[in-house]
């Protein structure tokens, strides 16, 4: 097992927790480029949820941490990596298609376990964000028949907002994100109870819009270095 960083400043957790509760919202520690040792850091704390957006990295960095951790594939998931994740991964974020979500079902079949699943929803401005327009969603979902993927649970919708300082864009964007999921959630209620927005730097504002789940990297951690 490996050892934790001493030297580890929990201060920023502790704050972010503290945030957190009177919203009821998990707390993802996105921890994408940091060394085991920093996340047994944040474990040790109580921290479990973790997301990472590299398969290799994410295969390197969680045979060597505790098996309780529950991982969250939060970056764009390739059709045909799913099969390696699919033995320990908890929550995929990104799910963005129903040949993605077909594949994903089959390799949690063959690893007979239940993997849950949230439907990326593309609400920035920004062309290179991926996920599904609304629009595209809402077809997807009507030839979405949950039984035909026994070993997926989806529990609702994800989304980044753009990178701007400008709080009305990303406050449109995550008000955009939170109707949407009112409107999904009461035909089908157990689909649609988890919405997973925030970041960094725009968390306050998607709590303030009904996020159940905020992934945060760098303020937990520092700031990553800028190239993979
Ligand atoms: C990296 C990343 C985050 C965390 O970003 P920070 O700005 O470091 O908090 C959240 N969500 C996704 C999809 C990411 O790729």
């Amino acid at each position: 097992m490996i050892t934790f960083s001493k030297h580890f400043d929990s201060s920023a957790w502790l704050q972010i927790c503290q945030q957190l509760a009177p919203y009821n919202a998990t707390l993802i520690a996105v921890s994408k480029t940091q060394p085991a040792s920093n996340i047994a850091a944040l474990y040790e704390l109580g921290q479990r949820h973790f997301g990472e957006n590299y398969v290799q990295e994410l295969l390197e960095k969680q045979p060597q941490l505790p098996a309780d951790i529950h991982w969250h594939f939060i970056g764009h998931l390739q059709r045909n990596k799913a099969k390696y994740i699919a033995p320990f991964v908890h929550t995929v974020h990104s799910i963005d298609s129903l040949p993605l979500l077909a594949e994903l079902n089959r390799q949690a079949e063959q690893n007979n376990r239940i993997i849950r699943g949230l439907w990326q929803v593309h609400i920035a401005k920004e062309e290179t964000k991926f996920g599904l327009l609304p629009n595209e969603l809402r077809d997807i979902l009507e030839k979405f028949h949950p039984s035909d993927y026994p070993f997926i649970q989806m529990v609702g919708l994800m989304g980044m907002a753009s990178f701007t300082k400008n709080i009305a864009d990303i406050q449109t964007e995550f008000g955009l994100l939170q109707q949407l999921y009112e409107q999904l959630k009461p035909s089908q209620p157990d689909y649609f109870c988890q919405l997973s927005m925030g970041m960094s730097s725009d968390y306050p504002i998607a709590l303030q819009h009904g996020s159940t789940m905020v992934r945060i990297g760098s303020l937990l951690f520092g700031d990553r270095p800028t190239k993979h």
